[in-house]
């Protein structure tokens, strides 16, 4: 079985040379001065954009009452493209997280998350050069829960001891529901193959505990299979989980492209960034059919707010991936050769990429995009 998914490859959403129409949507916390700099980085790689600055986040919920303001939708409905700084979400005002809430919205199916390793970040490896692939609108993150000791809760525990007489759930638990589809497997794994083509990768690898939950990550590694049948071109491979975890530790450099369901992907995700540096250096993309919301793997570091201190490599390579999805190829490879030089330096970088934190000669956010910027000029 097949998705009605559109096959577009990741880096068809554009024209090299034409103007790109893209939301910017600045966020808050350290968001405004990270997107800044990566909106000046970009503009220096010759590219040309046009820019639809709209916001969200906590700084204008008392404007429009939402910190999702419905202009803002519509312009990354219409545009198709955006570029997010990190959003706070908060805490204990009954509004939902913008970041979760823009994904179901715009159907942001699949989380993408290189995790490369640059000389000059201090990590465990200096060899990775992988990518994730989260699915992002299933698994235990659909949001069916049931609280315990409510009616509902009981009801639904009966039921299942009357479907399947053998199972024994205590009456005090509380229920979380794991949906995985056909259609939601198809869509991710074909999505991973498609990204992996445009990529020039070799190797796709499946990660699930498909020994234990036969019907949900049963399911999903059947479906994996059958779209691998679709690639032969391309190697695929598949992993339980808990393994994967020490495989990753233990040899991060065997990996290439890792598609997961959405909480081994949540998951996993974070333990690649931590390979290769942590959340400095983590740039990320949420992707659906023709549509991606290009942004950071970290949040707001609201502590750091207008200090012009946090690191904005990983915003800036999130910016490099929005290139390559709008076609700017030449200009993304560009501009991922400036920052490794920057990087590699050690000179011109934050505080976070300095052997020792408090080193005085750490320069600020802006500081740092300039070096990139000049590393660009000088590439002309
Ligand atoms: P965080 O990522 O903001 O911060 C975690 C740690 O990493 C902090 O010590 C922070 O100072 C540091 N850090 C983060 N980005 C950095 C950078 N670019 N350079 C240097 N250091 C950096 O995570 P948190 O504190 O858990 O979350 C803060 C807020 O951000 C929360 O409201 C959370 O919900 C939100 N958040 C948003 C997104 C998003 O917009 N996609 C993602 C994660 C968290």
């Amino acid at each position: 079985m097949t998705t009605n998914a559109k096959k577009e490859a990741f880096d068809s959403h554009g024209v090299a040379g034409q103007t790109h129409t893209v939301t910017l949507i600045p966020g808050d916390g350290t968001g405004p001065e990270l997107t800044e700099a990566t909106r000046r980085v970009l503009e220096a790689t010759g590219v040309k954009f046009n820019w639809q600055v709209h916001h969200a986040g906590v700084d204008v919920m008392e404007k429009f009452g939402t910190p999702l303001p419905t202009p803002t939708l519509d312009s990354v409905r219409k545009t198709k493209i955006a570029l997010k700084g990190p959003i706070t979400t908060p805490v204990g005002t009954g509004f939902r997280s913008v970041n979760v809430a823009l994904r179901k919205e715009l159907e942001l199916f699949a989380c993408l998350r290189p995790c490369k390793s640059y000389p000059g970040v201090r990590s465990r490896y200096n060899n990775v050069d992988m990518v994730i692939v989260r699915e992002n609108t299933e698994d235990l993150y659909a949001g069916i829960e049931f609280e315990k000791g409510k009616p509902e809760t009981a009801t639904l525990i009966s039921e299942i001891m009357k479907l399947q007489p053998g199972s024994k759930i205590r009456s005090d638990s509380g229920i979380s529901i794991k949906p995985l589809s056909v259609f939601g497997s198809d869509r991710i794994v074909s999505w991973a193959f498609d990204y992996a083509k445009a990529e020039g990768r070799k190797k796709v690898t499946a990660v699930h505990k498909a020994n234990i939950m036969k019907y949900t990550d049963g399911l999903y590694l059947e479906t994996a299979r059958n779209v691998a049948k679709r690639y032969p071109e391309i190697q695929f491979e598949d992993r339980i989980v808990d393994n994967a975890c020490m495989q990753l530790v233990a040899r991060p450099d065997e990996w290439d492209v890792a598609v997961l369901p959405n909480l081994y992907g949540d998951i996993l995700s974070d333990l690649c960034a931590g390979l290769v540096g942590g959340l400095g250096v983590a740039p990320g993309a949420n992707v659906g059919d023709g549509i991606a919301v290009f942004e950071a793997t970290h949040g707001s570091a609201p502590k750091y707010k207008g200090l012009n201190k946090v690191n904005p490599t990983a915003m800036i390579l999130s910016g490099r991936l929005m290139l390559k999805y709008i076609g700017e190829a030449k200009a993304a490879k560009r501009l991922e050769d400036a920052v490794a030089a920057v990087i590699k330096e050690g000179k011109s970088v934050t505080y976070d990429m300095k052997q020792d934190r408090d080193d005085p000669t750490a320069v600020g956010t802006a500081e740092m995009a300039d070096a990139i910027i000049k590393k660009l000029e000088a590439s002309k």
